[in-house]
């Protein structure tokens, strides 16, 4: 499709939702039904760890290896009530920062999610290296609908295809998972009752988001973003420590993105439902046209809500190779479009 058609497209939607959208002191009542009708996805960190610190996430600086902080079980126990009261049937999804299978807690609370909310639909991403044969078992019976995983492979050996074929053979051996191409470097694995797809990524500066301005991308330094951006609409962020974050790409752990910490659900009577209220500003300055500033302003974020099954996890559209890679294409000015309704400018 053309960027300007694109664009028209986005200037059209924003345009067309309702203003209650944009009102900081909203009836929690009227919010709930705003939840429910537009927030497809609520992400989540189970705990704070990650085994690996990928050079081109920023895990590679921010420690998330030399402790293991836990969510809370009664914040988590929060959470799934206040999806409960609106029986969520949209996709809960253990993604951002954190590997969720790198502690054993994250089975048990998947099996709660699924009992408190049976219409959801369950979404892990994971590099895989703590699936095996044990822990696809324990994911199928606590009622996972997908898990999409990351075969990540050596630095600068991620095209070779000897090491791609090793690795492809040990990673079936430890989890009895046979691999059916689905595209150059995506397949779909079989012989689980859980939807499965793993691919290998190859990142290079092209291809990587900036995580809100956080990786430096040389090629970004003078970028501004101009596009509207519609994930705080659609989705609604919580990591480990209960930080409602204005988006995914963003993390409550790093100093320079304070400013995107939009809510804090572990204070006391605060709900999903407070922190999707107080989204509202930024709703409202990232759907306006022009420039999107301080954590926004080089991120090339282009995240699509389509069907549940096409659920995107942090870091844009990671199904297949070719939508991995356009994963950060730019989606030019919308200056020659009519404005949204709102007009507030984002400068978070
Ligand atoms: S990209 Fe994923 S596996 Fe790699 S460090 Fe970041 S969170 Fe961990
Ligand atoms: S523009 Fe990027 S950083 Fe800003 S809210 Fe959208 S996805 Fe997040």
């Amino acid at each position: 499709m053309h960027p300007n058609i694109r664009v028209l497209g986005k200037s059209l939607v924003a345009n067309l939702l309702p203003t209650t959208l944009f009102e900081p002191t909203l009836e929690l009542a009227e919010v709930k039904e705003l939840f429910s009708t537009f927030v497809r996805v609520v992400e989540i960190e189970n705990h704070s760890y990650c085994n690996r610190t990928c050079a081109f996430c920023p895990n590679a600086f921010i420690d998330r290896r030399s402790q293991n902080l836990i969510m809370e079980d009664a914040l988590y126990e929060r959470i799934l009530d206040d999806l409960a009261s609106i029986r969520y049937k949209q996709t809960l999804i253990w993604s951002r920062y954190h590997e969720p299978m790198a502690h054993v807690s994250i089975f048990e609370r998947l099996g709660r999610a699924r009992s408190r909310l049976p219409e959801a639909y369950l979404v892990l991403v994971s590099n895989g290296d703590y699936l095996n044969r044990e822990t696809l078992r324990e994911l199928e019976c606590a009622g996972v609908n997908r898990l999409m995983l990351d075969l990540y492979l050596p630095e600068g050996r991620e095209r070779v295809p000897a090491v791609i074929e090793d690795e492809k053979k040990k990673f079936s051996t430890r989890t009895g998972l046979e691999l059916s191409p689905i595209g150059e470097f995506d397949y779909r694995c079989l012989g689980s009752s859980i939807q499965i797809t793993m691919g290998i990524p190859c990142y290079t500066g092209e291809h990587v988001s900036t995580r809100g301005g956080l990786v430096d991308i040389a090629s970004l330094h003078s970028y501004q973003r101009r596009a509207v951006c519609f994930n705080p609409l659609h989705s609604v962020v919580v990591d480990y420590n209960g930080k409602g974050m204005l988006c995914c790409q963003v993390r409550s752990d790093s100093a320079q993105q304070s400013s995107a910490v939009i809510g804090d659900l572990t204070q006391p009577g605060y709900t999903l439902f407070h922190f999707y209220r107080d989204l509202a500003p930024a709703r409202a300055g990232l759907l306006a046209p022009g420039p999107k500033n301080g954590v926004c302003r080089t991120c090339k974020c282009l995240r699509r809500w389509p069907r549940q099954t096409g659920a995107a996890p942090c870091g844009g559209e990671r199904n297949l190779s070719a939508s991995r890679n356009a994963a950060a294409f730019p989606i030019g000015c919308s200056s020659h479009f009519p404005p949204p309704q709102v007009r507030v400018s984002v400068n978070l």
